[in-house]
């Protein structure tokens, strides 16, 4: 366990990310025998093609039953309720973790249901696509991207340090931080974007026919960018606004002041100051760039 190697994982939920973990089990630890939970047929069926687990169920406890890792990766909707079906089926010395977008509610859904002699260790590997399902993941999508742990008081240091151990076998780099720091800093960095890139297309969307078709046209001007992004899973996605609800809502309050002193640049002619943040914000693109981030 301290290598970052786990005999038996599960995997429920093995879409994008599940799958990607997979791909990465599969290519580096050949001894790991993977169990994939999953609720449709025709997913479970996409899994045994692609040869991502050695089992497959539709039944979240019989995944977890034996484990010595269950990886949740569902959306945040789901985790109460798996949470409850496979408590009495984790075994004592199991680590439970998990990759959701949002911690302070994963704690609040999965934390009551941790039996004792099991070590629960959120986790957020930071690293994504617009598409979803099995079909869509690849083992690289985690290399040289961060991996966010939050460890809680009660947690063993060891189930740390071998989840730690796994995500960087996938190539992340590993942080810890609290979960209520975790959710303000991606609301700002991933959920606010989100928001407006949702926001700007489907104005786009709802323009008359006439400059619709425009719109789509000319979408290589910046459009573009939004519609990738905004092409995200809806069901994920809503989620992550529900359960992040008061850190969204508390930087979309700043954004919104921001935009209305821009706006008010605008109409005063003060070039000044367009010029001004534009220089700052294309100075933050390099210092991502440079972080390798980009
Ligand atoms: P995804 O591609 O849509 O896959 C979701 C998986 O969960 C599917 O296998 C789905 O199975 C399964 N599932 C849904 N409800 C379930 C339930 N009640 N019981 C068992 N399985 C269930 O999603 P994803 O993009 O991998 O995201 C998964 C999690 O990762 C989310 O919590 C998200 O916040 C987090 N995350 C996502 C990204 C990203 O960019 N996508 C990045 C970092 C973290 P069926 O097909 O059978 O419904």
């Amino acid at each position: 366990m301290s290598d970052g190697v786990f005999g038996r994982v599960a995997l429920i939920g093995i879409g994008l990310i599940g799958s990607s973990l997979a791909r990465v089990l599969r290519r580096d630890s050949p001894g790991t025998r993977i169990v994939a939970c999953a609720r449709r047929a025709e997913t479970l069926a996409t899994v045994r093609r692609f040869d991502l687990a050695d089992e497959v169920t539709d039944d979240p406890a019989e995944a977890a039953s034996g484990a010595d890792l269950v990886v949740i990766a569902t959306p945040l909707s789901a985790y109460a309720e798996i949470g409850r079906r496979i408590a009495p089926a984790l075994k004592e010395g199991a680590i439970l973790t998990d990759v959701g977008s949002v911690k302070q509610a994963v704690i609040r859904d999965l934390g009551p249901h941790v039996p004792p002699g099991v070590h629960f260790v959120p986790g957020h590997p930071v690293a994504g696509t617009e598409h979803s399902g099995p079909e869509s993941g690849f083992a690289e999508l985690f290399a040289g991207r961060w991996c966010i742990l939050i460890p809680l008081p009660e947690t063993a240091s060891g189930a740390v340090s071998g989840v730690t151990k796994m995500w960087e076998r996938a190539g992340m780099r590993v942080v810890t931080m609290s979960a209520d720091h975790h959710d303000k800093v991606l609301a700002v960095t991933s959920h606010l974007p989100h928001l407006i890139a949702y926001t700007i297309v489907g104005t786009a969307t709802d323009l008359e026919d006439s400059l619709k078709s425009e719109v789509i046209e000319f979408s290589a001007s910046g459009f573009r960018d939004f519609t990738r992004i905004a092409a995200s899973d809806p069901v994920m996605w809503r989620d992550v606004f529900l359960n992040n609800r008061e850190a969204v809502l508390e930087i979309l309050q700043r954004f919104n002041e921001d935009l209305t002193a821009l706006q008010r640049a605008i109409r005063w002619g003060e070039g000044d100051k367009l010029q001004d943040l534009f220089t700052r914000t294309r100075a933050i693109r390099r210092s991502i760039i440079e972080a390798k981030q980009a």
